[in-house]
C-alpha cells in the first residue's frame, strides 16, 4: 500500500525527503517549538495562534495535567499544585532545591531516591517529569502541524546548564517521546537564527533577559567555527524582578498593607507585568489598584516612573558583561554585534543601556523571545540531513573546570574552564603508597584549588591494581566530554592494562548562582588559593616522609645505632609539629632536617637490599623509598 504524504493545508508539499525535526527552546518562563516551514525557519503556534507556551504545569486531583496559559491563570488560585520556572530544578539534589526555593511556595519529597519531587494533589512529580509535560504539549502541537509523527528534536540549554542539568534535560526529552539530535547551547542557537555563522569571523556577545534568569554569552566564529568564549550572569535576575519593583512601588503609591494577602500580591504582581509589557510600546499606562475595604487606587506609571524603577536591575545586568569580556580576552570595541535574547530586551531602556555599553546598536530583527527556538529549528534541519553541504560546526564549551582529586585535598584540573566541546583529555597518575591496589577517584567540578571548595561529581574506584612501589603504577584517567556536554570519566593502569570506567549521571548539580559564585570567587581568591595549594602540597611531602622513615625505621632498625635512631625520631617529631602549623619555609626546613638526618640510613638500606637481591632475592621486596 503506497503512503500518500499529506501536508498542510495551503502549504507546498515538503519534498518526501525531508526529514521533520524541531527546534525546541525549553525556557524558564516560555517554551517554544520552531521548524523549517515555507523554507524558513518559524516558531509553530497553537490552536489560538499563540507561539509561547508558559512553562507552568498544573496537576490536579483528578489526574489532569493543564500546561500553559491555563495553568498560568490557574496559579494565583492554586499556587501549591502549579509549577512554574521548574527549570531551576532541573539536574538539582533535594538540599540545592530548598535553598531555591525558599521563594517557592512548592513542598518538597525526598522520598527515598536523591531526586526531589514537588507534592501536588496529583501525586508527587519531579522536575523531569514537569520538563517531560511542557516538551510533550510541543511535540504535539509539531505534530498537529504537520499531520505527522515528530520524533527528532534540537533542544537548548543554557550555556552554564552543566551535566547534570544537561542529563536531566534529556531524561524529560525521552519521557516525552522526543529523541534528542542534539543540545545546543541557547546563545549559540541565537547566533544561528541569525545567520551569524554564515561570516567568514566574527567576535558576538549574546544578551539574554528572560523573566528570571540573565546569561551573557560571548562567541567567537572563526573558520566557520562557532565557540562559546565565555559565559556569565545573574540567575536570579529577569523580568520578573521588574514586575516586583513595580508592584511594590504600586502598594507604596496606593496604601496597600504589608500584610496584604497572597492572592492580593499575586494580582498586583499580574497587573505590574502587563503594566511592564505595555510600556514597551506606549508612554504611560493606567494602573489601578482595587482593594476590597479600601476602595480603588488609579494612576498613570509613565516611562519616567518605570526607569526609576528598573535602572538598578538593568545596571546590575552591566558587571556580569564586563566580567564576561574580560573571561573571553575581549575588548568592547572587538564585539562586531550584540544579538538580544529574551523577552524583557523588548523594553526600549533595557535597549539604550545596551547600545550605551556595548557602543552600538544591537541586533533584534528577530523576535527576541523567539530567536533561541529558531535557531534551534535550523541546527535541527542541518542534524536532519536537510541542508546537505551546509553542515555547520558548533561549539561549545565547559562552564566550569572538570579535575580529580589528588593528594591532600587538592583539584587536578584535567579540563579547564571554557574548553571546547566535545574534548577529550588524559593525566596520568601515580599510586602514593607501597602495594597500593586500588584508586579512588574522586571528580569534582569548579574553579578552586581545593576540592572541598569545589562540587563533588561523582566517585569511582580502579581495583586490581597489582602491587608497586609507591610511584611506579602509570594511571591514565581520561575524561571524555560530549558534544552535548555530557561527562565519561575512565582509569587505565598502563602497565596492566586494568580498567575502570564511569559515566557521571550525577544525582544533583550545580546551581548556576553556585557556579556564578565559584567564578567569583575563583578570581578573588587567587591568591589565597595560591598559599593554600603551597601549604597543602609541602604539607603532602611531609605525610609522605614521614610514613616512609617509619615504614624504614621499624624494617630495618638493626641498621642503625641508639644515636642515629633518637636523632631520626627527634627530626621526625619536630616535622610532625611544623606540619601542623602552616608555616611553609618551616615545614620545609624540616623536611630538610629530617632527610639528612636519614641520608646514611637510606645508603645502608640500599646496600643491605642489594646484598640481598644478590643473594637470590628479589629487589622489590625491599622498600629503599627512604
Ligand atoms: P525565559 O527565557 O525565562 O523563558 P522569556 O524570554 O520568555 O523568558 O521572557 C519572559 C519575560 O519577558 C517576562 O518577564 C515578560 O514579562 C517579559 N516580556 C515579554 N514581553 C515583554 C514586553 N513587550 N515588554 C517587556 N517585557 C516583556
Ligand atoms: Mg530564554
Amino acid at each position: 500500500m503506497a503512503l500518500l504524504q499529506i501536508s498542510e493545508p495551503g502549504q507546498t508539499p515538503a519534498p518526501h525527503e525531508r526529514r521533520l525535526a524541531v527546534g525546541i527552546d525549553l525556557g524558564t518562563t516560555n517554551s517554544l517549538v520552531a521548524s523549517m516551514r515555507h523554507g524558513a525557519p518559524e516558531t509553530l503556534p497553537d490552536e489560538q495562534g499563540h507561539h509561547l507556551l508558559p512553562s507552568v504545569v498544573r496537576y490536579q486531583a483528578s489526574g489532569n495535567v493543564t500546561v500553559g496559559a491555563d495553568a498560568l491563570a490557574a496559579a494565583h488560585d492554586d499556587p501549591l499544585n502549579t509549577i512554574a520556572s521548574v527549570k531551576r530544578f532541573m539536574g538539582r539534589g533535594i538540599e540545592d532545591v530548598k535553598r531555591l526555593g525558599k521563594s517557592m511556595p512548592y513542598r518538597f519529597a525526598a522520598g527515598d531516591s536523591n531526586v526531589p519531587r514537588i507534592e501536588t494533589v496529583g501525586g508527587a512529580v519531579s522536575a523531569v517529569e514537569v520538563s517531560a509535560e511542557i516538551l510533550r504539549v510541543l511535540k504535539h502541537r509539531a505534530e498537529a502541524t504537520f499531520a505527522g509523527e515528530v520524533r527528532d528534536a534540537v533542544i537548548t540549554v543554557p550555556a552554564y546548564f552543566d551535566e547534570a542539568q544537561r542529563q536531566a534535560t534529556k531524561d524529560a526529552a525521552r519521557i516525552a517521546g522526543l529523541n534528542v539530535m542534539r543540545l545546543l547551547s541557547e546563545p549559540t542557537a541565537a547566533a544561528v537564527a541569525y545567520g551569524l555563522d554564515q561570516s567568514p569571523e566574527g567576535v558576538y556577545a549574546i544578551y539574554d533577559l528572560g523573566g528570571g534568569t540573565f546569561d551573557i554569552s560571548i562567541l567567537r566564529l572563526h573558520k566557520g567555527v562557532f565557540e562559546v568564549l565565555a559565559t556569565g550572569g545573574n540567575s536570579a535576575l529577569g523580568g520578573d524582578d521588574m514586575d516586583h519593583a513595580i508592584a511594590e512601588w504600586m502598594m507604596r503609591e496606593a496604601r496597600v498593607p504589608d500584610d496584604a494577602d497572597h492572592k492580593t500580591l499575586r494580582r498586583l504582581l499580574r497587573d505590574a507585568r502587563a503594566a511592564k509589557e505595555a510600556l514597551s510600546a506606549n508612554d504611560g499606562v493606567r494602573v489601578v489598584v482595587d482593594l476590597p475595604n479600601q476602595g480603588a487606587w488609579e494612576a498613570t506609571l509613565d516611562r519616567m516612573q518605570l526607569h526609576a524603577l528598573i535602572d538598578p536591575l538593568i545596571e546590575q545586568t552591566i558587571a556580569p558583561c564586563r566580567r564576561a569580556l574580560r573571561d573571553a580576552g575581549v575588548r568592547r570595541e572587538q564585539v562586531d554585534g550584540v544579538v538580544l535574547v529574551g523577552g524583557a530586551t523588548r523594553i526600549p531602556r533595557v535597549r539604550d543601556k545596551i547600545a550605551e555599553f556595548f557602543g552600538r546598536e544591537p541586533l533584534s530583527d528577530i523576535d527576541p523571545d523567539k530567536v533561541v527556538a529558531i535557531g534551534a529549528a535550523i541546527q535541527a534541519d542541518v542534524l536532519a540531513g536537510n541542508r546537505r553541504g551546509e553542515e555547520m560546526l558548533l561549539l561549545d564549551v565547559i562552564p566550569l573546570s572538570l579535575g580529580i582529586e589528588i593528594m591532600g585535598g587538592m583539584v587536578e584540573k584535567i579540563i579547564p574552564r571554557n574548553t571546547t566541546i566535545p574534548a577529550a583529555k588524559a593525566q596520568d597518575f601515580t599510586t602514593y603508597k607501597d602495594g597500593q591496589t586500588a584508586l579512588l577517584a574522586h571528580v569534582v567540578q569548579g574553579e578552586r584549588e581545593m576540592v572541598s571548595d569545589c562540587r563533588s561529581l561523582a566517585r569511582f574506584e580502579l581495583r586490581g591494581i597489582p602491587p608497586m612501589a609507591a610511584g611506579a603504577a602509570r594511571i591514565r584517567v581520561s575524561f571524555q566530554v560530549d558534544a552535548d556536554g555530557l561527562l565519561n570519566v575512565s582509569a587505565r593502569e598502563q602497565t596492566t592494562g586494568v580498567e575502570s570506567q564511569v559515566t557521571v549521571k550525577p544525582s544533583y548539580g550545580l546551581t548556576d548562582q553556585e557556579i556564578e559564585q565559584m567564578l567569583r570567587d575563583s578570581f578573588t581568591h587567587a591568591h589565597e588559593d595560591e598559599a593554600a595549594r603551597s601549604l597543602r602540597e609541602v604539607q603532602v611531602d611531609a605525610d609522605r616522609l614521614i610514613e616512609a622513615v617509619q615504614g624504614a625505621v621499624a624494617a630495618d632498625a638493626r641498621l642503625l645505632d641508639e644515636k642515629e635512631r633518637a636523632e631520626i625520631e627527634v627530626a621526625t617529631n619536630a616535622l610532625r609539629v611544623a606540619r601542623n602549623g602552616t608555616d611553609v619555609q618551616g615545614i620545609r626546613q624540616a623536611i630538610s632536617v629530617l632527610e639528612v638526618a636519614t641520608r646514611e640510613f637510606a645508603q645502608r638500606r640500599m646496600d643491605a637490599s642489594v646484598r640481598k637481591a644478590l643473594s637470590g632475592h628479589r629487589v622489590d621486596e625491599f622498600d629503599t623509598s627512604a
